[in-house]
């Protein structure tokens, strides 16, 4: 997608923190950290939203948790606990409209979020 910035992360136009590539999934730092460990997790292939997730979409999404797992260990906060999010539409508050998924640790997270 030409004006998607995580297309154009994933691209190179745009640069990032990179934690981790393979041909599925990349993940970066994200740029206003919401915890002390704060990654994205995003698919290479443009999906606008979980809304728009298909079928043929499900191994790129469980992708993403065996991902998620391997950074929250490379991280080092698999032990005290995280958490993975991802935000749909305005109510769930997405502001990109590129799937991605929120990895957050190294603090205790509120439950339910504000
Ligand atoms: P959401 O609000 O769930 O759509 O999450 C989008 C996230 O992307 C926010 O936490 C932003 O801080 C993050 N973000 C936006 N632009 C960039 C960027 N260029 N590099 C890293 N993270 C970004």
């Amino acid at each position: 997608m030409q004006d998607c910035i995580f297309c154009k992360i994933v691209n190179g136009e745009i640069p990032s923190e990179k934690i981790y590539e393979d041909d599925m999934v990349l993940s970066f730092k994200d740029i206003e950290p919401a915890a002390p460990a704060h990654v994205l997790i995003i698919p290479k292939k443009h999906i606008s939203s979980l809304n728009a997730v298909t079928e043929e979409d499900s191994k790129i999404i469980a992708h993403v948790f065996i991902i998620a797992k391997k950074i929250a260990k490379e991280l080092g906060i698999d032990k005290d606990g995280y958490r993975v999010v991802s935000n749909c539409g305005e109510n769930g508050g997405q502001s990109v409209p590129h799937v991605h998924f929120h990895l957050l640790g190294g603090r205790l997270l509120k439950w339910p979020p504000g």
